[in-house]
């Protein structure tokens, strides 16, 4: 059955719209499971009853007329009991219901399960058989694998069902996700799809049909002029089977049939990607779906063709794309790269599918002071292209179609974050200590160029984390020594005399370089940070080297070391270092030796601070990745999002004792995590001694409006209070309560975004 589970659940996947999904599901699985019934009851979201929205097998007349409410005859009781329900002779259960209207008198076996998605049933597939049988423990379990599946498409399939008829009335609708980056956006979609997958084409329709027509044309010809020349050059290298493949690609696209029916869609005004999309799926899934397993693989060389072609008619697209005023970004999974691509002028938010607030990409947008959501779960993002719409970084709210009136509230919200951001203008020229004189020192973390002005402009005291990886990201191939160095130099020379953290690549985790890819299926507990570089010397070497070139004549460079799980990790880091160190003086370098820091961020660091901090220069804690490793939670996922706490108490145990060690061994410690720049976060970590804090620019002002707003006793108090809490939202409780008292509450969310 696992083989037809699995086709079923692709089948579906690339239905067009809910009644389509539908139709599938209740085919299909009468099919694999030989019952002479499969029916689906949806919710009704107004009415709160189950409603029969397909079936094969019971009268067609019924569908849309039988509706039942939680706990209302069997279908109901597999609502409110949130478990399958199987049963011999059905018409003998106290909740059967007789509806005359389904002809279902004939059936005794009921198999019911639930479909839950996000803890509410969204409905019940039902199977039914003439015969008095219990279903087996396998049909069950299939049934049951089945419901969860199809959860997560039906609640897709719904939700863009649902915008279809919003686009159509222009309706104001409203999706929720996870609040990543603070602050009011209000503009139009644009959306990012990953490049040549035919699963995530948006749903747009074209403006001119005869230039469509010729945009698909000239794709299908350039695809095969480009088939053949591969071909051509591959000659002698492949053998006959590989050979007959690209005549096999050849012949498909002059296959008129394939063209005839992707321009039939266009001229029905849907655009040349969509068209190509729908109509290559409609294939694949139709030699998936085959028994001969010759013809299911040749599924993967048809979709391999389709994404040739859809790479040429996006590329297209893409020269003729121009980013319109007001963009927000909106894709399934949002990255880096892709926010760096928009001129961010243009730019003012971004919406992800997956991902949560400590993605990285959740990080980059708070540096940039870009409002954003992630973990917008049920969006139908394919279907929204240039819709207006509004995302409240704050609440974690995007609003579609919004009416007058809430823009207008909106926009009160926009004026109230201006006002607040002059308000705390002044606090540049201000020194970062508390009323009692209490001096703190803080630090921007970096990425982008744009992220240098602003911090200095900001007051920051100089770099606590230099994200490296970000121009790796950004660009087609490594970095050059030179090109390094001329980055690293930027910095340097921008922050001079004060001091540069600059920490040597992080990639792997959520963080994939496209030119050096890393497949792995637990990429965060896998090859990350220091693990690859010192994996690869060469990569390391470079770029360390290029680090301290760039220092010269000013000296102000440190190196920090991510990932961090053990002395020996440090040991072999400092040596290359000092390798590179050794060489660039012999090359006539005059510079000085940087000194070398550990971040700490994977568990087995807490546990051997002390020698850590014996042996390196200092220390810098990275609270993003600590939390997630401490309770194994992936900071990157959107199911386990509200289990993620920097707040926890562990956490918050773990942040004392790290100082505290760190400190009898005579070693500084700074925090370069998200903490360090939530004002609540800030204060506990100052109570708790760490010497620097290193935030966002967009943070900074806020942070330091905070400091100066308390003394440091009655932060001490608050932390003393707090450590003895034992529940992580306690103590967000208490800490907010606290920044309430001291009239700061203005300084994380406007007033008038609170309502
Ligand atoms: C951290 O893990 O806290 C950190 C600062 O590094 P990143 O967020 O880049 O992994
Ligand atoms: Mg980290």
């Amino acid at each position: 059955m696992l083989g037809s589970l699995r086709s079923i659940v692709q089948e579906v996947n690339t239905a067009r719209d809910l009644p389509a999904v539908l139709e599938i599901i209740v085919r299909r699985v009468r099919e694999v499971m030989h019952t002479r019934v499969c029916s689906v009851y949806l919710r009704d979201k107004q009415s709160g009853n189950y409603v029969l929205m397909a079936t094969d097998g019971l009268l067609p007349s019924a569908v849309g007329q039988v509706h039942l409410a939680p706990g209302e005859g069997l279908v109901g009781n597999v609502v409110t009991r949130e478990e399958p329900i199987n049963l011999e002779k059905a018409e003998a259960h106290p909740a059967f219901q007789y509806f005359p209207s389904t002809g279902e008198e004939r059936f005794s076996a009921f198999l019911g399960t639930p479909i839950i998605h996000h803890r509410t049933v969204l409905g019940v597939l039902v199977v039914q058989q003439e015969e008095q049988r219990r279903f087996d423990e396998g049909e069950e379990a299939f049934l049951v694998t089945l419901s969860a599946q199809l959860a997560g498409v039906i609640a897709h399939a719904e939700a863009t069902g649902m915008l279809a008829t919003i686009r159509r009335q222009r309706q104001e609708t409203h999706f929720s996700g996870i609040a990543a980056s603070p602050g009011i956006a209000i503009g139009r979609a644009h959306i990012v799809t990953p490049q040549a997958n035919l699963a995530t084409v948006p749903y747009s329709l074209c403006l001119d049909i005869e230039d469509e027509l010729a945009l698909f044309q000239q794709a299908l010809s350039t695809a095969r002029e480009e088939i053949r020349e591969v071909g051509e050059r591959l000659k002698g290298d492949l053998n006959r089977e590989e050979r007959a493949l690209f005549d096999a690609y050849i012949s498909m696209l002059d296959d008129n049939s394939l063209a005839v029916e992707v321009c039939d869609r266009i001229q029905q005004q849907l655009s040349a990607p969509r068209a190509w999309a729908e109509v290559m799926l409609e294939h694949v899934r139709r030699f998936e779906a085959m028994s001969d397993s010759y013809f299911r693989d040749r599924a993967a060389d048809v979709r391999d063709l389709g994404s040739r072609v859809l790479a040429h008619l996006h590329q297209r697209q893409q020269s003729e794309r121009d980013y319109p005023d007001n963009t927000i970004l909106v894709g399934e999974e949002l990255t880096a790269a892709v926010l760096a691509e928009v001129p961010r002028e243009k730019l003012i938010g971004a919406v992800s599918v997956k991902g949560s607030s400590n993605s990285h990409v959740a990080i980059i947008a708070r540096a940039m002071g870009l409002p954003a959501i992630m973990g917008v779960q049920d969006l139908p993002y394919e279907t929204i292209d240039g819709v207006d719409m509004v995302v409240d970084g704050y609440r974690g709210d995007l609003h579609i179609h919004p009416g007058a009136e809430l823009k207008r509230r909106y926009d009160d919200i926009v004026e109230e974050e201006h006002q607040l951001a002059r308000s705390l203008d002044h606090m540049a020229g201000l020194p970062a200590e508390t009323a009692d004189g209490h001096r703190v020192c803080l630090l921007v973390n970096t990425g982008l160029m744009a992220d240098v002005v602003r911090s200095l402009e900001r007051g920051a005291e100089g770099v606590g984390l230099f994200r490296t990886e970000v121009p790796f990201l950004l660009r087609d191939r490594f970095p050059s020594e030179e090109e390094q160095r001329e980055i690293y130099r930027e910095q340097l020379e921008a922050f001079a005399p004060m001091p540069v953290t600059m920490r040597t690549l992080d990639v792997g985790g959520d963080k994939a370089l496209a030119y050096f890819p890393i497949e792995e299926t637990n990429p965060f507990l896998g090859w990350r940070g220091i693990r690859v570089t010192l994996d690869h010397p060469e990569i390391f070497l470079a770029q360390v080297r290029a680090m301290m070139k760039a220092s010269l004549g000013l000296n102000n460079l440190r190196i920090m070391l991510p990932m961090i799980s053990g002395l020996n990790e440090l040991e072999a880091a400092r040596r290359l270092i000092e390798r590179a160190y050794g060489e660039l003086l012999e090359e006539g370098y005059e510079i000085e030796m940087p000194p070398v820091g550990v971040m700490v961020e994977v568990p087995s660091a807490i546990y051997q601070i002390r020698e850590l901090a014996e042996r390196a220069d200092f220390i810098s804690v990275g609270s993003n990745d600590l939390t997630q490793y401490l309770l194994a939670v992936d900071r990157n996922n959107t199911r386990v999002a509200n289990i993620y706490h920097a707040l926890h108490p562990a956490v918050l145990r773990a942040l004392q004792e790290i100082v505290t060690i760190a400190h009898a061994e005579g070693t500084k410690v700074s925090i370069c995590g998200e903490l360090a720049g939530e004002p609540g976060g800030a204060l506990l970590l100052v109570a708790m001694g760490y010497d620097r804090l290193s935030m966002n620019a967009t943070n900074l002002p806020r942070v330091k409006a905070t400091l100066r707003a308390v003394r440091q006793a009655d932060t001490e108090l608050l932390l003393h209070q707090v450590l003895k809490m034992d529940c992580a939202d306690e103590i967000e409780q208490t800490v907010s309560a606290f920044l309430q008292r001291i009239g700061l509450k203005n300084i994380l969310r406007p007033a008038s975004a609170r309502h």
